[in-house]
């Protein structure tokens, strides 16, 4: 069983990957980077429970181009996970993770399965001294994107220089902000929840 926030739809290519995309946010993440945006995440207890055949029966669908493991701190639960990552690349489709570890700390053979099964994988921790809001996939500088060069996406594109999010707007009318806005775009995001409000 593994212990996750959310499991969504979500389309945005600079904060997730290309297409239409499974992206799954796992509970619990024993990092503790000093300035995670993500720190309700660090608690693996306080997760909903979810099981392999919900994520599969997710990613079946013939819209869905691939899966997307963000955190809180996918590897923890990378045997969990492995099941699940491995169908949905038999059905064809890519993995994008987002791990806060770098390569050499990935210490259990599942972590480094996950890792290598992966198309593409952001490495590292966030640091708040080498914050850049305007890289893709990427928080800080010191983190690294790798492109697995037999993937299904070697010939994906990392494009910087953007400050993306991406705004949700929930049926009870509150909002779901993803990525972290710069100051203009918190200045946009104050003026539309007052103008909603
Ligand atoms: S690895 Fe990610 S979720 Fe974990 S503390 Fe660092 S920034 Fe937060």
């Amino acid at each position: 069983m593994i212990s996750h926030h959310s499991l969504d739809i979500k389309q945005n290519n600079l904060l997730y990957g290309p297409g239409k995309r499974a992206v799954l946010f796992t509970q619990g993440c024993g990092l503790k980077c000093p300035g995670c945006n993500n720190q309700h995440l660090w608690k693996r207890e306080e997760g909903k429970p979810l099981y392999t055949r919900q994520i599969t029966e997710l990613c079946a669908d013939s819209d869905i181009d691939g899966i997307t493991l963000h955190g809180g701190e996918p590897t923890e639960q990378a045997e969990e996970l492995l099941p699940a990552v491995k169908e949905i690349k038999d059905m064809g489709k890519n993995v994008i993770l987002f791990t806060g570890r770098k390569v050499e700390q990935l210490a259990t053979p599942a972590q480094r399965e996950l890792a290598d099964i992966s198309d593409i994988v952001k490495y590292g921790p966030y640091i708040e001294a080498e914050q850049d809001l305007y890289l893709h996939f990427r928080g800080s500088k010191n983190q690294k994107v790798c492109i697995n060069p037999k993937g299904a996406l070697k010939n994906y594109e990392i494009q910087d220089g953007t400050n993306t999010v991406l705004l949700t707007v929930n049926e009870d009318g509150s909002i779901t902000v993803n990525g972290m806005p710069d100051a203009e775009m918190y200045k946009l995001l104050e003026e539309y929840t007052q103008g909603n409000s």
